[in-house]
């Protein structure tokens, strides 16, 4: 057997100190520890990584989501500052092709006070190499809360999942949290809580409500979604774009992915990526109720397709090589296709706005 990585004995030693740990514990331990987490310790992105997103497939994702932004800031009355802020940027790909497309209004460019909040240094690095040609004012932060108030528009694309998510099961007196402990052995087991959660279920859909025994339900504190409606409710607006459902539903998305496979989330902590599915129910919900107004959940492809993806690829094809041709639509296709491999209909996009704004674009009824 080989020796357990410092991130797995730290892991033992707190569940030998205070005993089983609750799943979202262990997943920001693995995704976000100081020291060893995944997100802390590499750059996980890219073909040579362990997964790809949006932004890293094709250009065209952030330059459509720069002028989505520009048009939110026109909706606005065009304020003189406005913060620009994104949520987990990764690489920083998807913040410097929006920058890029701003350029078409020098006005809004001017306006741009770039704002990226991010929990890992070894990220912060990355990024600050992808603006380093920028000349606006970037500022990186490890929370939200650190962003200057003022007329705001967030950006974050799979952000929302790489957030601790708690699992429960339901028994016959109700809904335990599940847990990880450790089995005779010492290896990691799941287990559950003794007790059931009080009142769990009390104010959740009717399908979580009359799920059977044995039925697993995902959620996540609602805190995030707090405090984002709190800032988008003055002057902001918000975009989300993750893979997850409309509709709140049993069943149990987390997953572990190492070198573009699935892995057991269990082993290897710190070594893999760990994600679940978004709730956009409960997290539109959550923002509803801190009052802000919500649009969609709708398909990728669909958002995508109203920002004028299609032009944008023909425009870009024009000045193109037969092969950057070839992959500038391989790209296309990658981002709206349906089925497993394509992004387009597992991925939704969700919008949170001041509710004095009009709708904002790309959620018009199809
Ligand atoms: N948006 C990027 C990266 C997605 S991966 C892209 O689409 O390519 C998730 C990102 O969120 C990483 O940058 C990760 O370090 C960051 N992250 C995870 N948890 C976070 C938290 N609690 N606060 C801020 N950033 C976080």
């Amino acid at each position: 057997m080989n020796e357990p990585s410092p991130l797995e004995k730290e892991i033992r030693r707190l569940i030998a100190v205070s005993g089983p740990m609750p799943i979202a514990r262990y997943m920001a331990l693995c995704l976000a520890h100081p020291q060893y987490g995944y997100y802390v310790t590499r750059d996980p992105f890219g073909a040579g990584g362990d997964f790809t997103t949006a932004p890293e497939v094709s250009q065209i994702f952030g330059e459509l989501l720069g002028l989505w932004a520009l048009s939110v800031w026109r909706m606005m009355d065009e304020p003189a500052t406005i913060n620009l802020i994104e949520l987990g940027p990764g690489r920083g790909t998807m913040m410097r092709d929006a920058l890029r497309a701003a350029k078409v209004l020098p006005k809004f460019r001017q306006a741009l006070s770039v704002h990226l909040v991010e929990i890992s240094p070894t990220l912060e690095q990355l990024q600050r190499n992808s603006l380093s040609d920028s000349d606006l004012p970037l500022f990186w932060h490890r929370n939200l809360l650190d962003v200057p108030e003022g007329p705001s528009i967030i950006l974050a694309n799979e952000y929302l999942d790489a957030l601790p998510v708690h699992q429960v099961v339901k028994q016959s007196d109700g809904w335990h949290e599940r847990v990880i402990g450790l089995n005779a052995n010492g290896n990691f087991a799941l287990g559950l809580a003794p007790d059931a959660l009080p009142q769990f279920d009390r104010f959740m859909p009717k399908k979580i409500k009359e799920a059977p025994v044995g039925a697993i339900f995902e959620w996540r504190n609602d805190i995030h979604a707090f405090d984002i409606a709190r800032r988008v409710r003055e002057k902001g607006a918000a975009l989300f774009i993750d893979y997850g459902h409309g509709e709140s539903d049993v069943g149990e998305t987390l997953q572990s992915v190492n070198e573009h496979a699935f892995a057991d989330p269990l082993s290897a902590p710190g070594a893999a990526d760990i994600t679940a599915h978004v709730d956009f129910f409960i997290f539109g919900q959550a923002a509803e109720s801190m009052g802000a107004a919500v649009q969609g959940p709708v398909t990728q492809a669909r958002f995508l397709r109203e920002l004028g993806i299609d032009a944008r690829a023909d425009a870009l094809r024009r000045g193109a090589s037969a092969e950057q041709a070839a992959n500038i639509t391989a790209a296309v296709t990658r981002l709206t296709e349906g089925g497993r491999t394509g992004m387009g209909e597992l991925f939704k996009v969700m919008a949170l706005r001041d509710p004095i704004l009009d709708p904002l674009p790309g959620f018009s009824p199809a």
